[in-house]
């Protein structure tokens, strides 16, 4: 194991954990542009993105119908580029009952910058989300998963901004994030116990661990294989699954990026037309809730830090 993932895995301590969570999971999504993703950085230049076709308000209220149709809040990660942009898209989150957290200005990986960098970052997002919402947030996601052994300060950073939690950390093998080592459950990633990190679900099984949170894998997984692991891991850990999505999955419409590498596109577009009805299922099979409600606050009040 390299040495600096030894190091931060020694300052991490575990979370007491609640004798038992309640029945419901958590239901999250990224908010972003179509265009924002790691897939096409290579493709789509950051000065073009003022003139790509915005279809998040568009992607986002499909969602929101979704998840009332079910009866569902969830927590909605907002960058806070969208924010900026679209106001009232966050504004409508919010009075809706969802949780609005922070997924960083404009979805820059946290290990291409330096401690001053993230600082402006993520102050700067988390002011702009707050003004659209009128409300405070308290729950941060790295964008990619990009919390990794080299910029563990970045928790220093969150806490000084104001987070009580971060769902960053993505305990499998991947090409573009992972830290496969990191504990499965929610512990503390330094010794202050200031941020709670809330890792994304895992499943062991035949020797292997296995991304068990949604994202991609949903959509290209069939759905019965997805809803085993899911909840195959909620009943190894005793912890609920943490579900992640972003609202272009679902948007056969948006352009279509020829020049992207095969990889990003086969990841990108397949699955699109059959998530929503994929979702409904995933919405009948599962009880579904916010992040903060479901697995948070059951934390701390363990820990004796809420009533
Ligand atoms: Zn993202």
């Amino acid at each position: 194991m390299r040495a600096d993932v030894q190091r931060v895995l020694a300052e991490t301590t575990p979370a007491k954990l609640p004798d038992q969570f309640g029945s419901r999971h958590a239901f999250s999504i990224d908010v972003e542009e179509w265009f924002q993703v790691g897939a096409f950085e290579h493709t789509l230049k950051r000065d073009d993105w003022p003139v790509l076709e915005s279809r998040v308000e568009h992607q986002t209220y499909g969602m929101l119908a979704l998840l009332e149709e079910a009866g569902i809040k969830a927590t909605f990660f907002c960058l806070g580029w969208v924010a900026e942009r679209k106001p009232l898209l966050l504004h409508a989150i919010y009075e809706a009952g969802h949780e609005v957290g922070c997924h960083g200005q404009d979805h820059q990986r946290l290990f291409t910058m330096d401690r001053s960098q993230f600082v402006h970052d993520v102050f700067g997002s988390k002011k702009r989300i707050e003004d659209a919402i009128g409300a405070s947030v308290f729950g941060y996601r790295a964008p990619s998963f990009s919390l990794t052994p080299d910029v563990w300060w970045v928790y220093d950073c969150l806490a000084e901004a104001g987070f009580t939690y971060s769902s960053s950390v993505y305990p499998v093998r991947h090409d573009h994030y992972g830290l496969p080592a990191a504990p499965r459950v929610p512990f503390w990633p330094t010794q202050d116990r200031s941020v709670l990190e809330v890792p994304m679900t895992v499943c062991k099984t035949f020797g292997r661990a296995l991304p068990a949170s949604g994202g991609g894998y949903f959509r290209l997984l069939p759905y019965g294989l997805a809803r085993w692991l899911m909840g195959t891991a909620a009943r190894q850990t005793g912890v609920p699954t943490i579900f992640y999505m972003h609202p272009w999955e679902s948007d056969p419409g948006q352009p279509f990026v020829a020049e992207a590498p095969w990889l990003s596109r086969f990841r990108h577009y397949t699955g699109q037309r059959a998530l929503a009805g994929k979702l409904r299922r995933l919405y009948r099979d599962f009880d579904w809730g916010r992040l903060d409600e479901t697995v948070v606050w059951p934390v701390l009040r363990a820990e004796g830090r809420l009533p």
